[in-house]
């Protein structure tokens, strides 16, 4: 079967000061042998160094939250999937729902992001998921459709990408789907992966993302397709997010 991934995402948050946080999530973790899940803490740019040498001899990994499609160059203030690798992460967020608002990001940009994280060794998370109007204007799965088929290359792999259902409603708000309307969702995901990169699609981890938290992890993950979680506020605090892993 497929291993479970239990990532957080610490959006614009996070100093120094946070760094005993992912000490803890290391300690909590490496005490015990053979994890059911693989976890993954993707951190503001400037914390990626020193929290990959703070879990150097852990099984956690570091990712980052965003990466430019381009190497190196003139971008004033852009961060490359390089630089990312060369400071110690393994995987990147892109295509997450807050980018693709406030930076205007297409999901042609968002694919050229993934080839960017391959190209230099790191796997992608690739966001999608549907606004409140989309969902309740019924266009919640065409919307998931095509975010999917713009958004994720044609090389993908299941080593290489996870992808991430986030519905743009749920994140931040407290709001979940029901268990229904989730096991939908990741269905229709499962089934376009898999139609168009065969057992890479059947493969590729399909992550929930949107208010999860301790109290509701263990249902969620439990959901059919559900191969672990994107987990925003809930990872901040390193006892309610080894609590969330606890859940897989
Ligand atoms: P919350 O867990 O804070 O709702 O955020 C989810 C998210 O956007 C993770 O990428």
């Amino acid at each position: 079967g497929v291993t479970p991934l239990v990532a957080g995402n610490w959006k614009m948050n996070g100093t120094a000061a946070s760094l005993g946080e992912i000490r803890d999530v290391c300690a909590g973790l490496d005490h015990k042998d053979a994890l059911p899940h693989e976890t993954l803490l993707c951190l503001p740019a400037t914390l990626i160094e020193r929290a990959a040498s703070v879990a150097a001899d852990s099984v956690l990994s570091i990712g980052g939250e965003d990466c430019h499609p381009l190497e190196s160059g003139a971008h004033t203030g852009d961060i490359s999937a390089e630089m990312l690798a060369d400071a110690g992460a393994t995987a990147v967020i892109v295509g997450h729902s807050e980018r693709r608002t406030d930076h205007s990001e297409t999901n042609a940009l968002v694919a050229d992001k993934a080839k960017a994280a391959w190209r230099a060794g790191l796997s992608a998370i690739v966001c999608v998921g549907e606004t409140r109007e989309e969902r309740e204007s019924g266009n919640a799965e065409n919307v998931v459709a095509s975010q999917l088929a713009g958004s994720v290359p044609d090389a993908m792999n299941a080593a290489n990408t996870v992808i991430a259902y986030e519905p743009v409603w749920a994140i931040g708000t407290g709001l979940v789907p029901s268990g229904d309307d989730i096991e939908a969702m990741h269905a229709l995901i499962r089934r376009i992966m898999t139609e168009r990169f065969g057992s890479e699609g059947e493969g590729v981890r399909i992550l929930y993302g949107g208010s999860v938290k301790p109290a509701n992890a263990k249902e969620i993950f439990s959901i059919a397709n559900v191969d672990g979680g994107l987990v925003g506020g809930a990872s901040l605090k390193a006892s309610d997010f080894l609590a969330i892993c606890e859940g897989v």
